[in-house]
C-alpha cells in the first residue's frame, strides 16, 4: 500500500485526495480546509480580544508616545504633532470615564479637531497615522461633496456610512473611529454677512455637520446615498467619534495678518509687527480668523483644537522622501525587490528631486509625481530582463523628467 493513501487530516477525517493540500505535524496532518476554518475562529477570538483590550490599550500610550509614533511617520509639524498628540489622548481618556449619573460630575467634552494648512502639508497624514496607531476604524471624506438634505449631493449622514463601511459595520467598533473630514474650508460662507440669502453649499451644511460633530445619534443609510430608499437605517451615536477637520482656507493669510496689524497698533499688543514671520502667517491663527474666513461660530465651537501645518520647505521635502518608515523611496525600494532589482539613488538626485518639487509648487505631494515620472521606464522594462540593478544619478533623473512629463508637471503647478 502506498503511503500517500493513508495519510489523512488528525482533525475532520478527509484522506489526502479529498483535500488540496495537508500539511504533516509531529504526529499528526491538518488539511487546508481545516486550516481555513482554524483561522477564521482565531480571527474571531483575536477581533473579540482586541475590542475588549482596546479600552485598556488606549490610555497606555501617554501624549508623549503618540508623538513619538506619529514621528516615525512624519517628518517636522511638530507643534502640530503636539496638539494633536494631547487632543487624541484626551479624548480617549473622555472614553475612559466610566458613564456617570451623578449631575455634579465633570463631563470631559470631545476634542475634535480643525487642522489648517495648505494643499500637501500632511493633514490628512497625521490623521491616517493616528487611526493606524489607535488601530480603530478611519475614513476620510470630501466636504465639497455634502449638501444640506434634500439637494443634490450627499447628505452629511453619508459620512458615518464610509465610516461604518471602514469598521465593517461593526456599529460599536465605528462609535470610536476617526473621521477625518477633508476641505472643511470650501463649505464655508461666502463672504462674513449672516444677513445674506441663506447659502445651500455653505452655511446650510455646516449646520447639517454640527449635530455630527457634538455627539448625537444619528440615522445612517448603511449603503449611503440616496439611490436604496428602502434601505434600513443603523443608528449610530457621534459621541465618542474624533472628528479631525482640514482645509487650506486660502487667503486666510490675509486675514490674519489684518489682525496682527490691529493689534500692532492696539495697547494689547502682544506680537511686535517686525518680528511677525510672514513667511508662515498660519501660525497665529486663532478661532476668530476661522469665523472671519466664513465658518459659523457653532461650528467653531464643535473644532475646539486649532493648530496649524507649517509650509514645506526643502530641508523637509529632502526628509519626507527617505526618513519617514515607509517614505516614498523605500516604498519602491520594496517595489523594486519584489523583482530581485537593486534600487539605489544618489544624494544629488534626491535633491534634484527637491528642487523640481519647490520649483513647480508640487509640495510633498509633487514628490511621488516626480518619482513615477523618473522611475515609470525602469519600473515598465526592467521586471523580467536581466538587468538586476539600477542607480538613479541626477543626470538619470534630468533625463527623465526632461523626457517625457515636464510639461504635464509644469502644466499641474
Ligand atoms: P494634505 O492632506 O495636507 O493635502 P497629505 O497628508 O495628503 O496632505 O500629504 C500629501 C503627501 O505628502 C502624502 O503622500 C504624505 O505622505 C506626504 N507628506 C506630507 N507632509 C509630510 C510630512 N511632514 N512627512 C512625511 N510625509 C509627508
Amino acid at each position: 500500500m502506498a503511503k500517500d493513501e493513508v495519510l489523512e487530516c488528525s482533525f475532520c477525517g478527509r484522506k489526502k485526495p479529498e483535500t488540496d493540500l495537508l500539511i504533516a505535524g509531529l504526529d499528526a496532518h491538518i488539511c487546508d480546509k481545516c486550516i481555513e476554518q482554524a483561522h477564521g475562529i482565531v480571527m474571531e477570538e483575536i477581533s473579540q480580544h482586541k475590542s475588549s483590550a482596546l479600552t485598556s490599550e488606549l490610555i497606555v500610550k501617554k501624549p508623549k508616545e503618540i508623538k513619538e509614533f506619529i514621528d516615525l511617520y512624519m517628518i517636522g509639524q511638530d507643534q502640530a504633532k503636539r496638539v494633536i498628540s494631547v487632543a487624541v489622548y484626551n479624548h480617549y481618556k473622555r472614553l475612559l470615564q466610566p458613564a456617570s449619573k451623578e449631575k455634579e460630575d465633570v463631563e470631559i467634552e470631545k476634542s475634535n479637531i480643525v487642522l489648517v494648512g495648505e494643499t500637501g502639508t500632511g493633514k490628512t497624514l497625521i490623521a491616517r497615522t493616528i487611526a493606524r496607531m489607535l488601530n480603530v476604524p478611519f475614513c476620510i471624506v470630501d466636504a465639497t461633496v455634502l449638501t444640506e438634505a434634500g439637494y443634490v449631493g450627499e447628505d452629511v449622514e453619508t459620512i458615518l456610512t464610509r465610516l461604518l463601511q471602514a469598521a465593517d459595520y461593526d456599529v460599536k467598533k465605528a462609535e470610536r473611529g476617526i473621521v477625518f473630514i477633508d476641505e472643511i474650508d470650501k463649505i464655508a460662507r461666502k463672504g462674513d454677512n449672516p444677513s445674506i440669502t441663506r447659502d445651500v453649499s455653505g452655511e446650510g451644511v455646516q449646520q447639517a455637520l454640527l449635530k455630527l460633530l457634538e455627539g448625537s445619534v444619528v440615522n445612517v443609510p448603511p449603503k449611503g446615498g440616496r439611490k436604496h430608499p428602502d434601505q434600513k437605517f443603523i443608528e449610530v451615536d457621534t459621541k465618542n467619534i474624533l472628528f479631525i477637520a482640514g482645509g487650506a482656507f486660502s487667503g486666510i493669510d490675509k486675514i490674519i495678518e489684518k489682525r496682527l496689524n490691529r493689534q500692532a497698533i492696539g495697547y494689547s499688543a502682544s506680537i511686535k509687527k517686525d518680528k511677525i514671520d510672514k513667511g508662515n502667517m498660519l501660525q497665529y491663527i486663532i478661532p476668530k480668523d476661522l469665523k472671519e474666513f466664513g465658518l459659523i461660530p457653532e461650528i467653531i465651537g464643535r473644532l475646539p483644537v486649532l493648530t496649524h501645518m507649517n509650509p514645506l520647505d526643502a530641508y523637509t521635502l529632502r526628509a519626507i522622501l527617505t526618513e519617514p518608515k515607509n517614505s516614498i523611496i523605500k516604498q519602491y525600494q520594496k517595489l523594486f525587490k519584489m523583482d530581485g532589482i537593486d534600487f539605489t539613488i544618489n544624494e544629488t538626485a534626491l535633491l534634484y528631486i527637491v528642487d523640481k518639487a519647490v520649483e513647480y509648487k508640487l509640495g510633498a505631494r509633487g514628490l511621488r509625481s516626480l518619482c513615477e515620472a523618473i522611475l515609470t521606464d525602469a519600473m515598465f522594462e526592467m521586471p523580467g530582463s536581466d538587468e538586476k540593478e539600477i542607480k538613479v544619478t541626477k543626470k538619470y533623473a534630468e533625463d527623465k523628467i526632461n523626457k517625457s512629463t515636464l510639461k504635464k508637471l509644469k502644466a499641474a503647478s
